[in-house]
C-alpha cells in the first residue's frame, strides 16, 4: 500500500469517470467500510465490475502515479481519522466466482467472495480443509493477503494457486510453490491485486464438517468480543506466547480511552464502544506496546493493517 499527500487532479478524475465498468463513490468514508467502524475518507472508492474494468482503473491510477489499495471487507484494517489520500478498490462486486473444478477437490474462488460464503459452499460440496475460516469475517482476497487462520490451519495450507493483477495491467497465475506465505502475511508485488484463488481440498462427510464448524464458532463466541465492532487480533502472537496474555498480565484488559477499549473478554482485541476515533485506538495500541515492552522486553508486532500517517503498513 502506498500513502502520500498527493491530490487527485481533474485529469485523473475525468479519466476515471470515463471508465465504463467501474463504479465510483467520491464521498466514501472508511468508517463505513471497516469492521472497527473508525476512519476518515478516501480519495475515491472504485468498484470495478470485472477484470477489464479493474485493469483499466489500475492502469489509469498507475499512469498518474496515484496511490491505491485493495479494500476487502475491511475486517483487518484500522484507518486514521483524517483518512487516506489514495483510491480504494473494492472487488466485492465483480469477483464472486465460486465453482468446483470437475469432480476433483479443487475449487476456484473470486477474491470478493466472503469467507463465510466460501465455507457454506465447501459444506455443500463436502470438501474439507477450510473449516478454520469459521467466524473469520473477511473476504477471500483479504484472507489470502493476511494468510488468515487459527491454530488449526491457515490459507497457505490449502491455497494451490492465485491469479494476480500487477500495476502494469498484466495477469499471471502463480502456483503455491512460488508464493511466499508467512505468519499472517502473503508477500505480493507492490500494488498487486489478488483476483482469484484455487484451493485444494479433501472429500469429507458434511455431518462431521458441520460439527467441527459449530464447535469452532462456539469457542470463538465464548472467547472473543463477538458482538462489538473490532478488527480482530491487534497484535501477532510472539513466538511461544500470546499477545492477549501479555496485555492482560500488564493490567490493561478492559482499559478504555474514549470509546475505544481493550476488550474485557480478550485483551488482544480493541473494541469500539460507540463513537471511537482512530486516535483513541492508536493510543491503546501504543500503551499496550509500551507496557508489554517495559515488563517483558517483548516488542508486539501489529497484526492489523494501519492506514494513515502514524504507522507505515
Ligand atoms: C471479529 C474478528 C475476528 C477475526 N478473527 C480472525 C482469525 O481468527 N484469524 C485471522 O487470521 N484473522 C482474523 N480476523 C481478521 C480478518 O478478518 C482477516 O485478516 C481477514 O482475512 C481480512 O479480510 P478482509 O477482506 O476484511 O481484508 P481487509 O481488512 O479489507 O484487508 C486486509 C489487507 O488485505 C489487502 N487485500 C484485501 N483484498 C485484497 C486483494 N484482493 N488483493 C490484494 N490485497 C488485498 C488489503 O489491502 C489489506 O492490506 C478477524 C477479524 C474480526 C473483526
Amino acid at each position: 500500500m502506498r500513502n502520500n499527500q498527493c491530490q487527485m487532479t481533474n485529469d485523473l478524475k475525468q479519466e476515471l469517470r470515463h471508465l465504463d465498468s467501474v463504479e465510483i463513490n467520491w464521498d466514501a468514508t472508511l468508517a463505513a467500510h471497516t469492521s472497527l467502524r473508525v476512519g476518515g475518507p478516501v480519495s475515491c472508492l472504485l468498484s470495478p465490475h470485472d477484470v477489464a474494468g479493474l485493469r483499466l482503473a489500475v492502469q489509469v491510477l498507475s499512469r498518474h502515479n496515484f496511490p491505491y489499495f485493495i479494500l476487502g471487507r475491511g475486517t483487518n484494517l484500522v484507518v486514521g481519522d483524517s483518512g487516506v489520500r489514495a483510491a480504494a478498490i473494492s472487488l466485492e462486486r465483480g469477483f464472486s466466482k465460486l465453482e468446483r473444478v470437475g469432480s476433483s477437490g479443487s475449487i476456484m474462488v473470486g477474491a470478493g467472495v466472503r469467507l463465510s460464503r466460501l465455507l457454506r459452499f465447501c459444506l455443500q460440496e463436502e470438501l474439507s480443509g477450510l473449516e478454520f475460516v469459521a467466524g473469520i469475517p473477511g473476504s477471500v482476497g483479504g484472507g489470502l493477503r493476511m494468510n488468515a487462520g487459527t491454530n488449526i490451519g491457515a490459507m497457505a495450507d490449502v491455497c494451490a494457486a492465485v491469479l494476480l493483477l500487477q500495476t502494469d495491467g498484466s495477469l499471471s497465475r502463480v502456483r503455491r510453490s512460488q508464493l511466499r506465505f508467512s505468519y499472517r502475511k502473503l508477500e505480493l508485488p507492490r500494488g498487486a491485486a489478488l483476483l482469484e484463488a484455487e484451493f485444494s481440498l479433501k472429500p469429507a462427510a458434511r455431518r462431521s464438517m458441520r460439527q467441527q464448524i459449530r464447535a469452532l464458532l462456539k469457542t470463538r463466541q465464548q472467547k472473543q468480543p463477538w458482538r462489538l465492532p473490532s478488527a480482530g487480533s491487534v497484535f501477532k502472537n510472539p513466538p511461544d506466547d500470546f499477545a492477549g496474555r501479555l496485555i492482560e498480565a500488564v493490567g490493561l484488559k478492559g482499559i478504555r480511552i474514549g470509546d475505544a477499549q481493550i476488550s474485557e473478554k480478550h485483551a488482544n482485541f480493541i473494541v469500539n464502544r460507540g463513537q471511537a476515533r482512530a486516535s483513541e485506538v492508536l493510543a491503546l495500541i501504543h500503551l499496550a506496546r509500551e507496557k508489554v515492552s517495559e515488563r517483558f522486553g517483548i516488542q508486539l508486532e501489529l497484526e492489523i493493517q494501519y492506514l494513515g500517517n502514524h504507522i507505515n503498513v
